[in-house]
């Protein structure tokens, strides 16, 4: 298992990244927005798009959630 945030900022293309707790990339406290604890990125995906339709795994931590 691992924790999952949302950044709560868009990307550029509109895009809310998925972050797993500990990526270099995981946005600043009040930028982001705790998912909770799931196996794999497609639930925390799927979670994030509950708050962010347009939610996308992160190409760092989560490559395999990440689509372009
Ligand atoms: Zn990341």
């Amino acid at each position: 298992m691992a924790i999952y945030y949302v950044n709560t900022e868009a990307q550029s293309n509109g895009d809310h990244e998925v972050h797993k707790s500990d990526c270099e990339f995981l946005p600043n406290e009040e930028n982001r927005l705790f998912l909770g604890s799931f196996s794999n990125c497609h639930d925390a995906v799927q979670g994030a798009k509950e708050h962010f339709p347009q939610s996308n795994g992160c190409a760092a931590c989560s490559p395999e959630c990440h689509t372009s």
